[in-house]
């Protein structure tokens, strides 16, 4: 079986997910959280990926939050890349909703284990389809937007991230080998909120460049 290609992206197939947790001190503080001193990383496994325009959230979670974040496409491998040639291993941006059961979340955090089952459901990480890289200037100050049923809810500013998507993927590449077609959801600025059944979700990266719209369905 071979992984979804990636919209946008001539080819371009999905590899790994990386994602970045509390990456805006705003944010981090909102959830009572530390703000971190190096970038939190954890992954979500493929199956979380979807283009469709519905997502299906388990029965069993009860509290599932929407996180609006850019995502980074690569279209290069590299080890050991330091910024400033990081960026250049960028294929392209997107806008993504890291989909976190939050209850699930809490109980796995109070026995210090890992996040996974909170984060790497089934249709977890919708994601818009990418605009080439060629086509963005300035990666460190791109704006998006999280729209719940019409209400504005997230405003989200690549200036005001803790660890810049360079640095970042400097990070990651300092442990891991990273391939084409990675993803890397960079973190959800603040206004992460409860998802309920019939959710219109609509998420925009500097205003149009591109979107991604979604219904929430969360059967009881
Ligand atoms: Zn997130």
């Amino acid at each position: 079986m071979t992984t979804p290609k990636l919209a946008g992206l001539s080819g371009m197939q999905t590899g790994n997910i990386y994602c970045i947790g509390r990456n805006y001190a705003a944010h981090a503080r909102e959830l009572d959280n530390p703000v971190p001193s190096c970038p939190v990383i954890f992954t979500k496994p493929t199956v979380s990926l979807t283009f469709e325009n519905t997502v299906t959230i388990p029965s069993f979670v009860k509290e599932p939050h929407f996180e609006a974040e850019l995502v980074v496409a690569l279209g290069k491998k590299g080890k050991n890349i330091p910024p400033p040639d990081s960026t250049d291993m960028i294929a392209g941006y997107g806008i993504g909703i890291d989909i976190t059961a939050r209850d699930i979340q809490q109980e796995l955090k109070e026995k210090s284990h890992p996040w996974f089952l909170a984060k790497g459901l089934d249709e977890f990480a919708p994601v818009s389809s990418f605009v080439p890289a060629a086509r963005v200037d300035k990666h460190d100050q791109l704006t998006f937007t999280l729209d719940v049923n019409g209400r504005r809810r997230q405003n989200g500013d690549t200036s005001q991230m803790l660890f810049p998507v360079g640095e970042i993927i400097a990070y990651l590449s300092r442990h891991v080998t990273l391939l084409p077609g990675d993803l890397i959801f960079t973190g959800t600025p603040e206004g992460v909120g409860k998802l309920l059944h019939g959710d219109l979700l609509h998420a925009d990266l500097e205003s149009g460049l591109v979107t991604l719209d979604i219904t929430i369905n969360h059967p009881s």
